[in-house]
């Protein structure tokens, strides 16, 4: 199986690249995000729960994220692997992503990190918010959504550096080309 994380910042492309990735190499697209969006859009208790989290760009808490991956992981017997797109967000998270897949006899092939500056996260982010009418994703959100991600997440670089796992890749220019630079990366590891 060939087990990707797609990593970086909100605002670093990996929904777009995810999505190209996932056709491209046959393989589960597992994005967080859109999985709790679902659930807010479909009024579940879960949604319910989380929707006001989310909407001050904070984090949905370990115990929740760590059961939703376990639900996806037992329902996707016989997957050629996964491409994870916001997930893990913290260390507890990455923690329990190896210990559900080494259960499964498997492991993550590689962290794929998309290098992007600030001021041109803020940017795109601002953009997305005003071209998909999300009026409550203001500046003040978006930075706060960033300072979570420094706070919880820019952690797990150094834990799959250590690892030997992590690559990194502009996340700046074209769509394609970028997906050009993560096709190159992928085969290398698969
Ligand atoms: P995303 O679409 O990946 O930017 O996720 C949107 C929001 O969903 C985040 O700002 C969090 O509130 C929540 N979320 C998604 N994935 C996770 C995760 N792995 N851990 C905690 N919260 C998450």
């Amino acid at each position: 199986m060939l087990n990707l994380i797609l990593f970086g910042p909100p605002g670093a492309g990996k929904g777009t690249q995810a999505k190209k990735i996932a056709e491209e190499f046959k393989l589960m697209h597992v994005s967080t995000g859109d999985i709790l969006r679902a659930e807010i859009a479909a009024e579940t208790p879960l949604g319910l729960q989380v929707k006001a989290i989310m909407g001050r760009g904070e984090l949905v808490s370990d115990e929740i994220l760590i059961e939703i991956l376990r639900s996806v992981i037992e329902k996707s017997k016989g997957v050629k692997g996964f491409i994870f797109d916001g997930f893990p967000r913290t260390i507890p998270q990455a923690e329990a992503l190896d210990k559900m897949l080494t259960q499964e006899w498997q492991n993550i092939s590689a962290v794929i990190s998309l290098e992007v500056g600030e001021e041109e996260l803020v940017r795109r982010l601002l953009n997305r918010a005003h071209e998909l009418g999300r009026a409550d994703d203001t500046e003040a959100v978006i930075r706060n959504r960033l300072m979570v991600y420094d706070k919880h997440t820019s952690p797990l670089l150094d834990f799959y550096k250590v690892k030997g796992l992590l690559k990194e890749i502009q996340g700046t220019g074209g769509v394609d080309a970028i997906f050009g630079d993560l096709c190159r990366v992928i085969r290398e590891v698969s």
